[in-house]
């Protein structure tokens, strides 16, 4: 179910027990601000996802409240993956679904990295 993302965050949320090492994933990369790990259920090839390591529900929550360092730190930690995956050439896509409207169900701040093969149209009809 798509979950309002207004504040509080929820520490009992999926990707802060990930992030706490209390449930397994399949680590990516991780820096001081950011940890990626692959999606449990894949929508392509390619689907690793990226979360800040601070408390924040949505990007809009993250651009609100984060400082400078954490979104910089953030946005470096997920153009880092998509090229350690060699994804620049031939193309990949991301996205951060906020909200109901967006889809969003984990109520931690994630960017969706996909690539691996042609993405299709930008948004189902
Ligand atoms: P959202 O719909 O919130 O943008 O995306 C949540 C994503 O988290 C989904 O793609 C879903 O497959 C993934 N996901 C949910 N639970 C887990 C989990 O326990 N481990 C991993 N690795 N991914 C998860």
């Amino acid at each position: 179910m798509p979950i309002d993302p207004t504040l509080p965050y929820d520490d009992n949320n999926i990707f802060a027990k990930i992030l706490r090492g209390e449930i397994p994933s399949t680590k990516v990369y991780e820096d001081e601000w950011a940890f990626a790990f692959e999606d449990i259920n894949p929508q392509a090839e390619v689907h690793t996802l990226v979360i800040p390591k601070g408390r924040y529900v949505s990007w809009d929550d993250f651009s609100a409240r984060a400082s400078d360092e954490e979104i910089g730190g953030f946005v470096r930690a997920v153009g880092k993956v998509a090229r350690d995956k060699g994804l620049v050439e031939p193309g990949y896509r991301m996205m951060a679904n906020i909200g109901a409207h967006g889809g969003q169900e984990v109520p931690h701040l994630h960017v969706h990295i996909f690539g691996g093969q042609p993405l299709g149209p930008m948004i189902a009809r």
